[in-house]
């Protein structure tokens, strides 16, 4: 008998249905019970990470503690289980086939001709039982990314069958999550879809343990009953998942539909006590009667498509919970502002963000922001260009450096007060090789940040490649715009702060990738606070 249980979850009918947020709130619950749970997102696309995707094609890039760039459903699992994933959380085709090709190049396959079924598949399942290596967990939750049928993920459902029958069902269940529409006109709701890509799954050999039913409007019972003869699948086993107002909604809904019951069972492990959930519960209710609200711009390139600041709107509302405010975020397009509309486009914003990036489309927008916070004294929080922004328009405004900028937008710069780190100078591949993961920052004492974060050594991760000059380091710290944390090993900048201001903060770091429901980041709280005022 195996010892880690492995739970699948592939989707049907239509992509985004949200499989991500169905597995974290799943784990959620099997943590809350006592157990042991991991998430892993498995990705059919070709790229070897979603570093190198622009955030229009898969919205924001997720960094781990460990360096990985990764899918955006990790920072949902991490957000919901409060516990860092890794880069064996993540696994893209790319990846497959790069060990694969890499071990055919070594000989390893012993002259035989390399095939999806078995090397592919078996790449796979090695990657599947990697992530809970030394019987670390006791439930491993396997998201396959895409839709079945998809030519792309039919590797992976290969491999889930194999698993199932290697394992046996009772180590190894497949939830499969479909969407049942609703058709206003004759008032009834369509089970066709689900039904077909069941059928779908079967083709491919695979018998679906629980179906999870995405749906506008609450499902008649006979929908159910419906579906579960049609489908093979207990009665029971058909779980509804009406859409809500918040997707921190899930868990508490899939804990009264049962779902962890019924994995629990089909897994032949023990149910005890219904867990209370105490905690989220309070954040949901502190989520829902907010006190204060306050309105806040993100300024950034992307902002036509909110999953590329994923984590951070989520960070938001896990501060704005704390603080029992509700956060209107306003994302305003950086190439909109300029500097005879600035003031319209800012007026009225209790603060502002201005969001990471690369390149220079809409720079000059975040520097016009920033120089309109620190003008007005309106609560600004940079992170990571955000705060490279800052120190260009302070450096051109206040220190007159005309021509200040940042190597990455001007290399040709009089003034490069933002500058490529020294060991990034001779890097070519642009796939993997930032300045990746946790860092460790020492804080001063007298700042805002220690104010915030309450101690002095901090690990933040980082995904940037360019760095504040430390050539101008004096110029700065004399006139108020200072270096308050810094990397103990490389001397980096990593935070800086205006004296004499609300709150103005710039972190070259991420810290939207660690808030987390039941721990919100403490700049994040902090700044929100300044926004109350
Ligand atoms: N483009 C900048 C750099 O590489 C900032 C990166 C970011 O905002 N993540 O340093």
């Amino acid at each position: 008998m195996a010892d880690v249980k492995y739970v699948f979850v592939t989707g049907g009918v239509t992509s985004s249905l949200g499989k991500g947020i169905i597995s974290a709130s799943l784990a959620k619950l099997l943590q809350a019970r006592g157990y042991s749970v991991t998430i892993q997102k498995l990705d059919p696309y070709i790229n070897v990470d979603p570093g190198t995707l622009n955030p229009y094609e898969h919205g924001e890039c997720y960094v781990t503690l460990d360096g990985a760039e990764t899918d955006l459903d990790l920072g949902h699992y991490e957000r919901f289980l409060n516990v860092p994933t890794s880069q064996a959380n993540n696994v893209t085709t790319g990846r497959i086939y790069q060990s694969v090709i890499n071990k055919e190049r070594k000989g390893d396959y012993l002259g035989k001709t390399v095939q999806v079924i078995p090397h592919i598949t078996d790449e796979i399942k090695r990657r599947i039982k990697l992530v809970s290596s030394g019987n670390k967990y006791d439930i491993v939750i396997t998201e396959i990314g895409g839709t079945v049928g998809d030519i792309e993920s039919l590797p992976y459902i290969e491999s889930v069958r194999q698993l199932k029958w290697e394992l046996g069902t009772q180590n190894c269940i497949v939830i499969h999550l479909t969407l049942v529409p609703y058709l206003p006109a004759t008032g009834e709701s369509k089970t066709k879809p689900t039904q077909h890509s069941v059928k779908e799954l079967l083709q491919t050999g695979i018998q679906p343990d629980i179906l999870v039913l995405r749906t506008q409007v609450p499902l008649h019972v006979d929908v159910k009953k419906k579906v579960a003869l049609f489908c093979n699948v207990e009665e029971n086993a058909v779980i509804e998942s009406l859409d809500v107002s918040t997707i921190y909604e899930v868990p508490v809904r899939m804990l009264s539909e049962k779902l962890d019951q019924i994995v629990l069972r089909k897994l032949g492990m023990p149910i005890d006590q219904e867990p209370p959930l105490t905690e989220w519960r309070e954040f949901l209710k502190r989520l829902k009667n907010p006190k204060h609200s306050v309105r806040v711009g993100l300024v950034g390139k992307y902002v036509e498509l909110p999953d590329a600041y994923k984590s951070i709107s989520e960070s938001f509302i896990h501060s704005g919970s704390y603080n029992e405010c509700a956060v209107h975020v306003e994302y305003i397009h950086s190439e909109d502002i300029t500097e005879q509309n600035v003031n319209e486009k800012l007026k009225g914003l209790n603060g502002v963000l201005v969001a990471p990036g690369f390149g220079s489309r809409g720079i000059e927008g975040k520097i016009l922001t920033a120089k309109y916070a620190r003008e007005n004294n309106l609560p600004f929080f940079g992170i990571c260009l955000g705060l490279q922004c800052a120190v260009i328009e302070f450096a051109r405004n206040v220190l007159n450096l005309e021509g200040a900028n940042s190597t990455e937008i001007d290399h040709k710069t009089k003034y490069p007060v933002i500058d490529l780190m020294e060991e990034q100078k001779s890097i070519i591949d642009k796939g993997g090789t930032m300045r990746l993961g946790g860092y460790k920052c020492i804080i001063s004492k007298n700042s805002l940040s220690y104010e915030a974060y309450g101690k002095t050594e901090i690990i933040e991760r980082h995904r940037h490649r360019y760095e504040f000059n430390d050539k101008y380091f004096d110029d700065f710290r004399k006139n108020g715009f200072i270096p308050v944390g810094i990397n103990p090993e490389s001397n980096l900048v990593e935070i800086m702060e205006l004296a004499g201001h609300k709150w103005f903060v710039g972190v070259q770091f991420h810290p939207e990738y660690s808030s987390t429901v039941i721990k919100p980041h403490p700049l994040f709280v902090k700044f929100i606070q300044a926004c109350i005022g």
